[in-house]
């Protein structure tokens, strides 16, 4: 049987390679980081934060090491803070608004909150305690950061919580998705313990809608919280994308999180088609085991990429090259992949996303020499769930409101399988958990729950 060659790499280049990119800061670090914090009122990067972290609260504490206390203030607005810490794009968000930016470098809240938190997951430290049992039972589907931070929210406020998972570990996309060199599995991991000791019930290798029916949830418990996030990449709809060396982008990116890198196959020159933040990831990772040539595809121009521009320049820094205006059209190869091939393109009038849509340069076609090609090109959506509950949808996911209900009285939804914008983020994620919970438990409150409408 035909089978793709595995890294050439020694395993003690590959350990290194897939080391954390940051490394923690020191307590003296720390201490001296804290310190150049000016405790603004009214803090811009606590805005900037899509869980309202006191930022400067939590900076006070670090400065006066109370790094428990610290580490306290975090985990109230956000309960995978930890894994924030790591995975968000702080460019973006609290350090890139923060005052200091303009001038001097902006405070490394990231590293910060990395040191507080992980402080306590090290040390098994339990902050907060569930409220005596309020007799009411909530059902949360799928474990990843939208359905732990609800359950977390709602364990708190004394709801007996069951959240059910496919998977064989829980933490969705923190403990399979996002790269290892950004986010160890571990980390995910200790997150989900700490939502454990919380009384919450964890249920792994149940696929709600295989194994266990919607309906019968919706009457066994008073509310349900669906997180169940986004599927596996679409097929690319084009020749070849069965041959030998054809991969999933985020099936790629799994392996290194649960198997041994040197079991892992990759090409020596390997094209990635998409420019989205996976493409990104699933490009590094395939340098890191040690392809010697990487290329990323992209119909469009690296305007309308959807990379955070930030992981854009990471991906130049690790020799990953760029192909823009380039469509694919057929993977080349007999058994095997031995080329993609592609049609140059250019930009026309803006399509329904309001960017420039593209359009085929004719008799433009070009091959590039490649023996793997990893699609990347986005993730389909669970549409059969919503259909079973008969919920409303909007380009395939789930419209909730202002409370994350769903058109369905007593199921709640959040995460990546509501953001119909397409702009999803752990940290969204966990506060989407967090308003559901907030809803569910206000509605427990009222009596007025009802999933059986
Ligand atoms: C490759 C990649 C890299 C990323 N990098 C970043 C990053 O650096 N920073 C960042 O902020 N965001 C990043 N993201 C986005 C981020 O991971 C997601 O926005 C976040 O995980 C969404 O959380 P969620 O809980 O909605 O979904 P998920 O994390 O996808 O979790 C959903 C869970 O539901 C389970 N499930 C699904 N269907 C069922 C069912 N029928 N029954 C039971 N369980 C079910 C799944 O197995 C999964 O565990 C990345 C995403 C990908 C794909
Ligand atoms: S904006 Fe910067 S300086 Fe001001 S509180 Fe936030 S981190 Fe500190």
């Amino acid at each position: 049987m035909l089978t793709l060659p595995t890294s050439a790499l020694s395993a003690e280049s590959l350990e290194q390679n897939f080391q954390e990119v940051l490394p923690a800061l020191s307590k003296r670090e720390a201490s001296i980081e804290a310190n150049r914090c000016l405790f603004c009122y009214d803090a811009p990067c606590t805005h900037a934060c899509p869980t309202h972290i006191d930022i400067p609260g939590f900076i006070k504490k670090i400065a006066r090491d109370n790094v428990k206390g610290s580490a306290r203030v975090i985990l109230e607005s956000n309960f995978l803070g930890s894994t924030c810490a790591r995975v968000c794009p702080v460019e973006e968000l609290c350090e890139g608004a923060c005052v200091l930016g303009s001038d001097h470098k902006p405070i490394e809240i990231g590293r910060l909150q990395r040191y507080s938190t992980d402080f306590v997951l090290e040390k098994k430290l339990d902050l907060f305690k569930p409220a005596p049992s309020t007799g009411k039972k909530v059902v949360v589907i799928g474990a990843g950061p939208a359905g732990l931070s609800c359950a977390a929210e709602l364990a708190k406020l004394g709801h007996a919580v069951t959240i059910l998972e496919r998977k064989p570990l829980a933490g969705g996309l923190s403990t399979y998705g996002i790269v290892v060199f950004r986010e160890p599995v571990q980390v995910s991991l200790a997150e989900v313990e700490m939502v454990e000791r919380l009384g919450v019930n964890i249920k792994t290798g149940v696929t709600v809608g295989v194994d266990v029916t919607l309906e019968s949830l919706t009457s066994d418990y008073d509310a349900v919280f669906l997180s169940v996030g986004l599927g596996t990449v679409p097929s690319l709809g084009i020749p070849g994308e069965n041959l030998l060396g054809v991969v999933d982008g985020i099936k790629f990116i799994e392996d290194t999180k649960t198997q041994a890198y040197s079991s892992i196959p990759v090409g020596k020159h390997v094209c990635v088609i998409g420019a989205g933040n996976t493409a990104i990831d699933a490009a590094t990772i395939a340098r890191r085991l040690g392809a010697e040539s990487v290329t990323m595809v992209y119909r469009r121009s690296a305007s309308e990429m959807t990379a955070y521009n930030f992981e854009f320049e990471f991906a130049k820094k690790e020799g990953i090259e760029y192909r823009f205006l380039s469509n694919p059209v057929a993977v080349r190869g007999t058994d095997s992949v031995t080329g993609l091939e592609c049609v140059k393109m250019r930009l026309g009038a803006p399509d329904s996303s309001g960017r420039p849509r593209p359009e085929a340069i004719p008799d433009s076609n070009f091959v590039l020499e490649c023996d793997m090609v990893i699609s990347a090109i986005g993730q389909e959506k669970h549409q059969s769930l919503a259909q079973q509950l008969n919920l409303e949808t909007k380009n395939g996911y789930i419209v909730t409101d202002a409370h994350n209900q769903t058109s369905r009285p007593g199921i709640y939804a959040g995460g990546d399988c509501v953001r119909v914008t397409g702009d999803a983020s752990t940290v969204m994620a966990v506060q989407d958990g967090k308003i559901a919970a907030r809803g569910i438990h206000a509605q427990m409150l009222e009596g007025m729950v009802s999933a059986n409408d």
